[in-house]
This record gives C-alpha cells, structure tokens and sequence, in this order.
C-alpha cells in the first residue's frame, strides 16, 4: 500500500471563494505501485491519463449546466486519449487549427460537432476546416469578417467579445474579442458583406476563480444581444467559452458550485430565449484526470541546498508552469513518517532555468524514486517541447 502525502506543499486556503464553496483539492489519479507497475513497462515521465476521471468530471458539468452543449477546447489537451474518450460520450469540440481538426476527427468527431473559435485565421487554417465540413467559425473583427466573407461566405459565425474578467488567472480578452461597444458596428458590417452572424462568444479567462465574472459577462452580452435582435438579426446561439477551474497547489471550487451559480446566471440573463447555449471548457474538463509520473534522476547538495533532478522539467510537461502560471504540488510516496527539507527540484535540460520548484518542501529523495504529479492535464505537455533532444512525456489511459 502506498501513501502520498504533501502536507507542507499545500498552501493555505485563504480566498473566500473557497470558503464559500465546496473546495477540491490536486489529488492524484493513481497509486504509486500502480505508478512503478506502469513506468516499468511504458518508462518515464509518463503522463497517466484517467479515462473514468474524465468522463466524471465531464458529466459533472454536464448536469450542473443542463441544456449546454459542451465543446471541448482541444487546444488544452489534444491527446488522442482525451479526445477519444470525449467523443465515446458524446462531447462537442472546439478547434483552433488544421491540426486540431485533425486530431479530432482521428478521435471520431465528425465535423457537425465541431466549432472552429481562433479569431484570426489563416486561409491554410480556414479552409481546410472548411473543406473537411465546419461550419461554425469565430471572428472579432471586420478585417477578419472580410476574409471569411472571401474564403468562405457560407458559414455560421460567432462574434466574440472582450469581456473584464477580475478572478481569472490567464486574461483572454487581451489579445481576443470586440470591444463590447464597437459591436454593433462590427455586426452591420458583416450583414453588409453577406455574412450570417448567428450568436456570441466570449472567454472570461483561463483559471477563472469566481463564476460570478461569468454572470456579470452574461448581463452585458443581453444587452447587447437585445439591441442586435432589434436590428434585425436572428441570433440563435451564445457560447459562454471556457475558463473552468482546475485545483493546483490552490484548491478550486467544485465543477458542481462552480457550474450551478453559471447555470443560474444563464437562466436570469437567457432563460426567456430559446436558443443553444454552449461551454467550451478545457482545462475544467481534463487538467485533473491526468497525473504525470517523474522519476529523480540525480542529485546534488549544492552550498548547503539538496538538489533533485528529474526527468521532467519546464521544457517538458511542466511547461505550463512557464506558459499557463500554474504551480503544481510534487507528490512523495510513504511520507507520514519522512523528515522534509527546503530543496530545489530541477528538470533535466542543461538549461539553469529548467528549475520545477524552489519553495516546497520534500524528504531526501533517492535516485530511482518516483514523484506524482496531479493535475497534469491541461496546457501541461500540449506545450512540451523536445528541447535538448529529451523526448516528451508519452501517455497511457487507464480506466
Ligand atoms: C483556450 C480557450 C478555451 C479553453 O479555455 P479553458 O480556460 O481551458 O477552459 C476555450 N475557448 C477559447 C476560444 C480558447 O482560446
């Protein structure tokens, strides 16, 4: 029987919302001995992906926001694994590239459950999708409306807006969206270029803390939705984005409180209309069903500091600590009883830069030990790179 055990390396709660709430904490999908077993016949890192994690956490928002189609944001984790087993439940998918698009139709997603949302689209991007029978694309301007109106002037459109977002880590309207009241504007002039503009999108943020930024957004895109509908437009569908927590080394709300108090809001802001609302989450979806197995590769006391290496570092699986902020807990085994030190643990490129952690606390790990890390699926190896000549992580599914 194998213990992890990381009492020193998870903060304190201290924001409200976890109080308010029912937190979830970073907890790992598989044992060590399962974690051994597995290396030993797939080798190291090894990302470990949960299949029934996925499929319950997907069904866990499913029936906290009833009625909302769910398009998996591919960009978070196009894994085959993930997508396939996605698509096995009947998700949507949203995707941003040709890859993507690839991706998802080897995993068995026909392209009438897609949604392409990347606001600025190349032709290399655009028509392929097209070709292969998406229909429903995003765009946030009317430089891009006039491309789309060129390339393909038969589809459905989305415009994505920016919307203010105060509790969210990763702020996507910085670089995405119309401003709210140019519009409009935007809007007339598409109908000008013959294009079909069915419905809203907007993206509060990545690691979105408080789903109260989501009901404030839905107020406003009401408006402006009324003032659209009084100039004739025939809206049909608002897409909500993505932006769903996952737990760090900080807890999140569960996906049920977290997605009822949306729910609700959609039901106050929308609840009148009949139309199609839909979600596109990513990291809510799959960042807690994968755990990355690491193993330290060596180690050195260096002016006073152990240092660990392991085969897995920033360039790697952890580059979403560099890309995307996020913290991750390192997980020891058998360690109730193990005496914990200050520490720095490293990656294994002989970039200095490639350092994991300076600030959590570990027992004297040996060479050949195996760390867990929870929380691995999302925007953690989509951004791996084979930097150094080291491999990325591979990945197994486990039931
Ligand atoms: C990244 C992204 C998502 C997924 O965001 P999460 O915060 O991972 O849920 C959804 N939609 C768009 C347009 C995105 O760019």
């Amino acid at each position: 029987m194998s213990f992890y055990y990381w009492g020193a390396n998870k903060r304190m709660i201290t924001d409200e919302i976890s109080q308010l709430t029912r937190a979830r904490s970073a907890q790992p999908i598989l044992n060590f001995d399962l974690a051994r077993e597995l290396t030993q016949q797939h080798g190291s890192p090894l990302l470990v992906v949960s299949r029934s994690k996925l499929i319950d956490t997907y069904w866990a928002m499913k029936e906290a926001m009833p009625g909302v189609d769910l398009f998996y944001a591919a960009k978070s984790n196009p894994d085959h694994h993930i997508l396939s087993t996605l698509c096995g439940e009947g998700a949507f998918v949203d995707i941003c590239s040709h890859g993507e698009l690839r991706a998802a139709l080897d995993a068995g997603f026909t392209p009438d459950r897609m949604l392409h949302t990347h606001p600025c689209k190349t032709e290399d991007n655009l028509l392929p999708c097209y070709e292969a029978g998406v229909r429903w694309f995003v765009f946030d301007n009317q430089l891009e409306a006039r491309k789309i109106a060129q390339l393909t002037p038969d589809v459905n459109l989305l415009l994505r807006l920016a919307v203010t977002a105060s509790s969210s880590m990763i702020n996507l309207s910085a670089k995405f969206g119309a401003p709210m009241e140019e519009a409009l504007e935007i809007l007339l002039a598409a109908r000008e270029m013959g294009l079909s503009v069915r419905g809203f999108s907007f993206h509060v943020g990545s690691q979105c803390m408080d789903p109260a930024d989501y009901c404030s957004a839905l107020q406003r895109v009401r408006d402006l939705w009324n003032q659209a509908s009084e100039l004739g437009f025939d809206l049909e569908m608002l897409d909500i984005g993505g932006g769903f927590p996952a737990p760090y080394r900080h807890d999140a709300p569960s996906v049920s409180s977290f997605c009822s108090t949306i729910w609700n809001g959609l039901q106050e802001s929308f609840g009148d209309l009949q139309i199609r609302l839909i979600a596109e989450p990513g990291r809510g979806i799959c960042a807690e069903s994968i755990t990355l197995v690491t193993k330290v590769i060596g180690k050195n006391n260096r002016w006073g500091v152990p240092w660990y290496f392991i085969d897995d570092g920033l360039y790697g699986s952890f580059s979403g600590k560099v890309f995307d902020h996020t913290d991750f807990p390192l997980l020891y085994e058998n360690s109730g009883n193990r005496e914990l030190f200050p520490c720095v643990v490293a990656g294994p490129t002989c970039d200095s830069s490639d350092v994991v952690s300076r600030d959590q606390m570990l027992p004297d790990l040996e060479v050949g030990e195996l760390l867990l890390v929870p929380c691995m699926g999302a925007y953690a190896g989509a951004s791996a790179s084979p930097f150094n000549g080291l491999p990325v992580a591979r990945s197994v599914a486990i039931d």
